[in-house]
C-alpha cells in the first residue's frame, strides 16, 4: 500500500481533533477535546465504545495502588454517576458492566458534541513534511479519507502512529514475543448461594481458603485459579479436571472470575489465556484465539457444570467479539517511560497520571512484581508524563491508552484502565491546547494540561 496515492479520495469529513480509535483511551480523549471547545471526530472498527473494556468484556477496573486511588481524571467521576445511574457500577467505582459503559461513554461522547464514525477501519494515513493531513477510512461505503488538524492514536496497537512511520518497541525484549491475549466471556444465571456452599466446602476439604469468594446476593463474587500461583481453594478441583482430561493444562495456567454489578447471576471471566501466536497486529493469531477461545469457553462452562456446584442452569451470555490484547505496540514518544522509572517511583514536572499498579507479566509463570519499594521522595507512586503521549518524529500526532510511549516492563503496569482514562483525557486536552496556541503538539506543556484536568475536577495524590 506504500506506493498507493491516497490523498486523491474522496474527502468523507472534516475536524478539528480526529480520534482513531474509540477504546477507552479514545472516547476519554474526544470527550476531553469536544469539551474544550474543538469539533472532534471520533473513528472506531466497531459499533460500540469502550474497545477492551467493552466488545472486550474486560472488568473490572484495577486499582492504582496508591492510597484513596485517585484517578487522575476529571471525566472518570462523571462516567462513574451515569453508570450508577444505570445500576451498572458498584459504589467504589471498581466493578462496572461492560455493555453498559460502553452506553455511557456513547452517550458522553453525544452529550459532548462528539461526532461518532462507527464500523469503520483506519488502514493507512496521508502524511506531508511530518504531519498527517489525513486518516484513509475504509467501510461500507468504500474507501474515503478524513481531514483533520490533530489526530490522536486510541487504536491500542498505535496503527496510526506506525502508517504515519513512527519508531515502536513490540514484546518482550529478550523472547521478542508479546505478553498473552484472552479471548473473554461471560456466564448468566449461576446460583451463587450454591456456588458459596461449594466454595465453603472445597474451603474445608482442602483447608485452603484463598481466592474463592461469592456473595449469595447473586451479585458479588471472585475466583482465581493460577498453575505458578498456587496453593489456592480451586488448585486441587483444577488438577483432578486437567487429569482426568476435562480441561487442557492451558485452561489451568490463567483463570480469573468476577461478579457483575447489576447483573444477578453473572459472571466475567478473565480467560481463556493464549500463550504462543499472540502478536495482536497478526490477524491469524486474532482469528486464532477466537476458534480456540470458543472452544475453551465451551469447554470451561462444561468442567463448571461437572465439578462445581450453581451452574446446573448457567449458560454462555457473551464471548468478547473483540480479542483482549494485553500488548503489541508500544509507540516511540518524546519520552519513554521505562521500567527504571517506574520501580524508582519517578516524578516528572509534565506528570498528567499517577500509578503505583505492579509490573504484570502474564505467562506460563506469572511474574507479578509488586511496587513496594520505598521512594526517595516518600510518595509511593510513579508519575506519567506528557511527553509518551507526544509522538516522536510527528508534528500533529498524540498517542494514548496502552500503545503510548513505554517499554514493555512499563506497560506491565500502565496498561490498565484508570491509566488509558487519564492518558486520553490528557491527549485531549493537549489537543485542544495545540489548537489554541497555534503550536506542535511538541511544544504543549503538559503541566498546562494538568492544570485543566485540575480545574475541570481530577484529583491526584499528593
Ligand atoms: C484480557 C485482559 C484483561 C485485562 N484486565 C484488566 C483489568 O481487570 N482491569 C484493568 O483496569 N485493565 C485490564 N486490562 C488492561 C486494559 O483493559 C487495557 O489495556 C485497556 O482497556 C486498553 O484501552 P485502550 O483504549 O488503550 O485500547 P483499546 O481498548 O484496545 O481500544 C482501541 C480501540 O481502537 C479500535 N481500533 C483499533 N484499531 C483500529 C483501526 N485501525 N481503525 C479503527 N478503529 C481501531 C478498537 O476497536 C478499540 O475500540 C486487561 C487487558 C486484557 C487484554
Amino acid at each position: 500500500m506504500a506506493n498507493t496515492d491516497f490523498s486523491r479520495l474522496p474527502v468523507y469529513a472534516e475536524a478539528e481533533v480526529v480520534v482513531c480509535g474509540g477504546g477507552t483511551a479514545g472516547a476519554f480523549a474526544a470527550i476531553a477535546a469536544a469539551n474544550e471547545g474543538r469539533s472532534v471526530l471520533l473513528v472506531e472498527q466497531f459499533g460500540t465504545l469502550g474497545g477492551t473494556a467493552t466488545a472486550g468484556l474486560t472488568t473490572p477496573l484495577m486499582h492504582t495502588h496508591i492510597d484513596g486511588n485517585p484517578h487522575s481524571s476529571y471525566i472518570y467521576p462523571l462516567l462513574q454517576q451515569k453508570l450508577l445511574a444505570m445500576d451498572a457500577a458498584n459504589p467504589e467505582g471498581n466493578r462496572f458492566d461492560p455493555l453498559l459503559l460502553g452506553v455511557a461513554l456513547e452517550q458522553m461522547c453525544v452529550e459532548s458534541g462528539v461526532k461518532l464514525l462507527y464500523h469503520t477501519f483506519i488502514p493507512e494515513v496521508v502524511t506531508e513534511n511530518g504531519r498527517i493531513s489525513a486518516v484513509v477510512i475504509a467501510n461500507k461505503a468504500g474507501l474515503s479519507l478524513v481531514k483533520g488538524k490533530i489526530f490522536i492514536d486510541a487504536t491500542g496497537d498505535g496503527d496510526v502512529s506506525v502508517r504515519a512511520g513512527a519508531a515502536y518497541n513490540k514484546g518482550n525484549p529478550e523472547t521478542g514475543k508479546n505478553q498473552p491475549m484472552s479471548l473473554r466471556y461471560i456466564i448468566d444465571n449461576v446460583d451463587f448461594a450454591a456456588l458459596n456452599g461449594f466454595f465453603r466446602e472445597q474451603i474445608e476439604k482442602t483447608g485452603v481458603d484463598r481466592n474463592a469468594y461469592a456473595n449469595p446476593n447473586g451479585l458479588d463474587m471472585y475466583a482465581d485459579c493460577c498453575k505458578s500461583n498456587p496453593p489456592v481453594t480451586l488448585t486441587a478441583v483444577f488438577e483432578e479436571a486437567v487429569a482426568n482430561g476435562d480441561l487442557i493444562p492451558e485452561d489451568y495456567l490463567y483463570w480469573q472470575a468476577f461478579g457483575l454489578p447489576g447483573r444477578k447471576g453473572s459472571v466475567a471471566f478473565n480467560c481463556p489465556e493464549f500463550f504462543d501466536r499472540v502478536d495482536g497486529t497478526n490477524p491469524e493469531d486474532l482469528t486464532l484465539a477466537q476458534v480456540n477461545g470458543k472452544k475453551a469457553v465451551v469447554r470451561q462452562l462444561a468442567f463448571y457444570k461437572k465439578y462445581f456446584k450453581g451452574f446446573e442452569d448457567a449458560y454462555i451470555a457473551e464471548i468478547a467479539a473483540m480479542v483482549g490484547i494485553r500488548e503489541s505496540r508500544e509507540i516511540v514518544t518524546d519520552y519513554v517511560l521505562t521500567a527504571e522509572d517506574i520501580l524508582c517511583k519517578r516524578k516528572f514536572p509534565d506528570m498528567f497520571c499517577q500509578c503505583n499498579y505492579p509490573i504484570d507479566i502474564h505467562g506460563a509463570v506469572l511474574q507479578n512484581r509488586y511496587l513496594v519499594d520505598e521512594p526517595v521522595d516518600s510518595k509511593p507512586w510513579y508519575d506519567i508524563p506528557f511527553g509518551c503521549l507526544q509522538v516522536k518524529d510527528v508534528e500533529n500526532l498524540l498517542v494514548c491508552g496502552r500503545c503510548m510511549g513505554t517499554d514493555f516492563i512499563a506497560e506491565a503496569s500502565s496498561r490498565i484502565q484508570i491509566v488509558a482514562r487519564s492518558s486520553g483525557e490528557a491527549a485531549g486536552i493537549g489537543a485542544a491546547l495545540s489548537l489554541r496556541d497555534g503550536v506542535s503538539v511538541h511544544q504543549v506543556d503538559g503541566a498546562a494540561v494538568r492544570e485543566i484536568m485540575v480545574a475541570r475536577g481530577a484529583e491526584y495524590a499528593k
